[in-house]
């Protein structure tokens, strides 16, 4: 016990966790069930598999089953880039003077540099158990357009990608990293499916939207046989899937005895934080620890602190089932002066009921001081933080800066979600003074909100 903590704490192949955990079960208020579209009745899992695999309807849909096996096969991928490492943040420590004890769950250890690939595995593996030819999906910054094309390449799926033109443009480099591995990208709106081609016509010259680009994604899995969408966040299922990351780190912090009394994830759509803080906020919920949970997001796009807990659409095109979630309303647009990713409109409905019950709590934070905190972690540890993974590290260095004012020895855990390099044109702009702070007033958050649809 008093054995000196090592600067990284991994997991041995047979300690890796060979189920995901699906904290619904333990739930005592379950997320609202999601709504079909046409009917706005609960969706069955014969409608949901219209959309998606057959098996990951049935995981969407299961508030039952706390622990669901993860297939060998899956276990075996993960075995190529995890576990990941869970760092103790020594020289962060040092840097800051804090007594607090930091650590950090890193998941920028593979080619797509995110967590992304934990859900783009399970997902393309039961497209292939379905004997599917393959899948479609959006991409908006090309984190998960990179992971899904990476596990399709991996099980010989094809892989089509509609990425959001904008980005197709800017980011040539994760465009090549996907065709590399042997997807086809389209820039969206196209003139492949009829939602691009009206929206092409409608507004010449676009530049795109994520909400387009799920559409088109969405009209090209219908058009063709033996194909299914996929997408990368949000859904309970692939919240299901990233709880990998907080199993370990659990598994990882059991083998010191470390108790975390903080845990800090950002929240784009909600899977990396809920699958990050499944496991211990379970533990809060059935009364054997009790933790202080935050979801970090940013403060141009603030969905758990300044949205409404409603029935909303997850994607503009209408075509997704309708979920209740905390929501800007799928009509909301981010200022384009917001550089990194986390622009989602709505909130896992997990994470949103958590936070409603007040199991977690939920911060947001401006983006020059999210910058500032990335370069800050990356002069002392070493690492290139995703701006996205930067919103946890802000918030983790303020509260190890709280413990120094009263000089508590707080244990903080953070997920540090990926790496940034392709993200180098926003820190161009922050180290050239260039980047500003957004925040929307209330009356911008109430045209997002008149876009929710009358449910209830
Ligand atoms: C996609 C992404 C996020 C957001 O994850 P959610 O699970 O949608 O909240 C955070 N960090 C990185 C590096 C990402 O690629």
């Amino acid at each position: 016990m008093s054995e000196k903590i090592p600067y990284k704490i991994y997991l041995t192949e047979s300690e890796m966790p060979k189920q995901w955990y699906n904290i619904r079960a333990h739930m005592n208020n379950k997320p609202a069930p999601i709504l079909n579209p046409q009917t706005l009745k609960p969706i069955t899992v014969d409608e949901l598999s219209e959309i998606f695999c057959r098996e990951l309807a049935i995981q969407e849909l299961d508030e039952t089953n706390a622990y669901i096996d993860i297939p060998k096969e899956i276990q075996d991928f993960y075995k190529m880039y995890r576990p990941s490492p869970l760092t103790r943040a020594y020289c962060l420590e040092k840097a800051l003077g804090t007594p607090a004890k930091i650590y950090y769950k890193f998941e920028g250890n593979n080619t797509s540099g995110s967590h992304k690939l934990n859900s783009a595995i399970a997902q393309a593996y039961y497209a292939k158990q379905q004997g599917l030819k393959g899948v479609t999906t959006e991409t908006g910054a090309g984190q998960w357009g990179t992971a899904l094309s990476m596990a399709c390449a991996y099980l010989d799926l094809d892989c089509q990608v509609y990425m959001v033109k904008v980005s197709y443009e800017q980011k040539p480099f994760r465009r090549e990293v996907m065709r590399t591995f042997g997807a086809s990208v389209t820039p969206s709106p196209s003139m492949t499916t009829n939602v691009g081609k009206k929206i092409n016509r409608e507004f010449p010259g676009t530049s795109g939207s994520l909400g387009c680009a799920i559409s088109e994604a969405v009209e090209a899995a219908a058009a063709q046989e033996g194909y299914r969408y996929v997408l990368g966040s949000v859904l309970s299922q692939v919240l299901i899937h990233q709880t990998i990351i907080g199993l370990e780190t659990k598994i990882a912090l059991d083998k010191y005895n470390v108790k975390p009394d903080i845990i800090i994830g950002c929240a784009g759509g909600g899977s990396n934080l809920g699958g990050l803080i499944s496991p211990f906020a379970g533990e809060k919920i059935l009364g054997k620890e009790d933790y202080r949970i935050i979801a970090v997001e940013p403060a141009s796009c603030p969905s758990l602190t300044r949205g409404r807990y409603a029935y909303d659409y997850c994607d503009t095109g209408k075509v997704c089932p309708l979920a209740k979630m905390y929501t800007l309303g799928s009509g909301f647009i981010p200022s384009s002066s917001h550089s990194g990713g986390l622009r989602y409109h709505g909130m896992s409905s997990i994470v949103s009921q958590l936070y409603d019950d007040g199991i977690i709590e939920a911060t947001s934070v401006e983006q020059t001081s999210v910058f500032a905190a990335a370069t800050q972690f990356a002069r002392v540890e070493g690492i290139l933080p995703a701006p996205e993974s930067s919103h946890a590290i802000k918030v983790a260095i303020d509260e190890a800066l709280k413990c120094k004012e009263t000089g508590e020895e707080k244990t903080i855990v953070f997920g540090l979600t990926g790496t940034g390099y392709f993200d180098m044109v926003a820190y161009q702009r922050f180290n050239d003074g260039d980047m500003s702070d957004y925040i929307p007033t209330d009356e911008e958050l109430e045209k997002g909100f008149a876009t929710l649809p009358k449910v209830e």
